[in-house]
């Protein structure tokens, strides 16, 4: 699978467009907030094949620029099935961070997507793995490579538990279930710089706990 990422918008999200090498076909990971990420797919060479979009979760800067992408590209779009309830809070999901000018409109989901589910890419299959916790059904995507996991994991740090509907504890077990996965596995995150599984379980001091 190639990868390329985009950090986007206000909150400097990283979004993923994928590609399956063997057949080009394309998948958008995340959005963004504004309308960068459709700005730079517009002119990305070679013109990419996107065929779906995936949402790790429902926070306006991960989730809250769907409506222009599917204009460009209409493609069947995957939520976490526990998300819903967050997601359709993005019309006023501004106004939480003081942002009003932020708020925006849902878009359409597709496909709710339940813990252990597999979504096929071209040749590539991408598995689903739920880690509520940083919100209601936050949840990752992975191959036997790479793994997407939005603002569950970070370089040396987690996702916060502060926000409306985050949970700390469900968090940690998020948390020490991510961590079962190969340590091999790349870590794409909603911020910030790429990682490993087994360097985050040997450094990240949230995850202190599973050592
Ligand atoms: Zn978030």
């Amino acid at each position: 699978m190639e990868i390329s990422c985009f950090t986007v918008g206000a909150f400097q999200v990283n979004t993923y467009l994928l590609k399956d090498e063997a057949t080009g076909a394309c998948a958008i990971v995340d959005t963004g907030e504004s309308d960068a990420l459709l700005q730079q797919l517009q002119v990305f060479q070679p013109r990419p094949d996107i065929q779906m979009i995936l949402l790790t979760h429902g926070h306006l800067d991960h989730a809250g620029s769907l409506v222009p992408l599917q204009q460009a590209f209409d493609v069947p779009t995957y939520l976490p099935r526990l998300e819903q309830a967050l997601f359709e809070t993005l019309p006023k999901q501004g106004d939480w961070f003081g942002a009003p000018h932020m708020n925006r409109p849902c878009g359409r989901i597709d496909y709710w997507l339940n813990d252990g589910d597999m979504i096929e890419l071209g040749q590539t299959q991408l598995h689903f793995i739920s880690t509520p916790g940083h919100t209601p059904g936050q949840g990752c995507y992975y191959d036997e490579n790479d793994i997407f996991v939005g603002d569950t994991l970070f370089s040396g740090s987690v996702g916060r538990t502060d926000l409306p509907m985050g949970d700390n504890v469900l968090m940690q077990q998020s948390l020490a279930k991510l961590i079962e996965l190969p340590g091999h596995l790349r870590v794409h995150s909603g911020h910030g710089p790429v990682t490993t599984l087994a360097q985050e379980l040997a450094t990240n001091p949230f995850l202190e706990f599973l050592r």
